[in-house]
């Protein structure tokens, strides 16, 4: 019996643990609070990632340990490395809990990145605004999520109100000023390499957002078969620079034929949620193969596939359940506003049929908003 231990206990976790039963797999879900909802399908161990007693019980029940959080903290990764096998490998997840460690990293790569620069003081933000210029994003370095520990400046006067609002972050999680990338597309990459090194991506994904949260997620985006190429060879570059195993995802905005990276997440990723129904294998599954060193399942797509995210409260599902391939997923949260509490796929053979089912979905729910971009690209615009 494998026990795969999870550090986190989110909806990641979860999914995880209910793609991990067939395998006949079991789970520990380290996390610190009580009412972490993969605990709701797998044993909770709860502490705090920074608890030396806590992770050496973790380390003592599971065969190998993964991530569903991705800010666990390095040391604690280092520290469990030294007693059970972690992917992916704790430099890994440093280099991708750090926006200025990934972008240099990127750079390095030859990938195209958007102009960035380190701010450390007020004066260093004035230096790299007048080399960056505006519109550009200040970010927190470590930490950010969904938007959060942004803020964008339109003109150089900005600068007052970002240095108010983020300033004070500049000597603990550290910023980082990016210039702003007009972009013709958000499209992200999900990729999975196993312990043998070999490497598969899923088909590319469109995506949109919504106040900076992933809104809904298209796949395969159909962007050609040139930028697959591009995005398999850029993936494969980061993955094997960081001897990475596992799923990661790889944000790209894709601006007048090239595709430049936004951010890597080092663990399975909200845009690749459509791969549970809409690919022959999906990326919860791949990502407990790959740290298991069992081979990779196929990650062809299977017809079209449409992910709405629902934030803040569960929707009704009867209208999504009343369609022929929609699919339901309820992460068993409480409601709160900007929380991540499910997802709905709906999967079509053809775009039309997609375009058609999510309209359908989007009038019964009241949220012809959300559906609208997908729609619109699945009709062709
Ligand atoms: P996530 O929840 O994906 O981890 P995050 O908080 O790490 O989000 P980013 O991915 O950096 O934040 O930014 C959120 C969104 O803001 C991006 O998906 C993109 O739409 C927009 N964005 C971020 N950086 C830039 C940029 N340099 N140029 C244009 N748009 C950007
Ligand atoms: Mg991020
Ligand atoms: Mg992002």
């Amino acid at each position: 019996m494998t026990t795969v231990g999870i550090l986190g206990g989110g909806q990641l976790a979860r999914m995880m643990a209910l793609s991990g039963a067939p395998l006949g797999l079991r789970f520990l879900v380290l996390d610190s609070t009580a009412d972490a909802c993969a605990a709701q399908f797998a044993p909770l161990l709860q502490a705090d990632y920074r608890d030396e007693a806590g992770l050496a019980e973790f380390a003592r029940r599971v065969d190998v340990a993964t991530f569903d959080f991705e800010n666990v903290p390095a040391e604690s990764a280092r520290w469990l490395a030294e007693r059970v096998p972690v992917f992916p490998n704790p430099r890994a997840l440093a280099v991708a809990q750090d926006r200025l460690a990934e972008k240099t990293l990127f750079q390095e790569l030859g990938i195209p990145v958007p102009e960035f620069a380190a701010i450390d003081s007020r004066e260093g933000l004035d230096a790299a605004l007048a080399r960056i210029g505006t519109p550009c994003i200040l970010k927190t370095r470590r930490l950010g999520y969904d938007g959060k520990g942004q803020f964008r400046l339109r003109s150089p006067a900005d600068a007052d109100a970002a240095w108010a609002a983020l300033g004070a972050q500049a000597g603990t999680v550290g910023l980082i000023l990016e210039g702003f990338v007009a972009f013709q597309r958000e499209l992200s990459v999900v990729a999975v390499r196993g312990r043998d090194g070999e490497l598969r991506t899923w088909p590319l994904t469109e995506n949109w957002h919504e106040d900076g949260i992933l809104s809904a997620s298209l796949a395969p985006a159909s962007a050609g078969a040139e930028l697959e190429s591009q995005a398999l060879a850029t993936a494969r570059r980061v993955a094997e620079a960081l001897d990475y195993v596992g799923v990661f995802a790889l944000e790209l905005f894709l601006k007048d034929g090239v595709l430049m990276a936004n951010e890597m997440a080092p663990r399975v990723h909200n845009s690749g949620h459509w791969t549970i129904e809409g690919a022959e294998t999906s990326q919860f599954q791949n990502h407990l193969r790959a740290v298991l060193g069992l081979p990779l399942g196929s990650t062809r797509a299977i017809g079209h596939s449409v992910m709405l995210n629902w934030i803040g409260a569960m929707p009704e599902a009867a209208p999504v359940l009343a369609e022929a391939g929609g699919h339901w997923h309820d992460y068993g949260k409480s409601p709160r506003e900007g929380r991540k509490v499910g997802h709905a796929t709906l999967r079509a053979d053809s775009p039309a049929e997609l375009a058609a089912a999510l309209a359908r979905v989007g009038k019964a729910l009241g949220r012809g908003a959300q559906v609208a971009p997908p729609v619109a690209r699945l009709q062709g615009g």
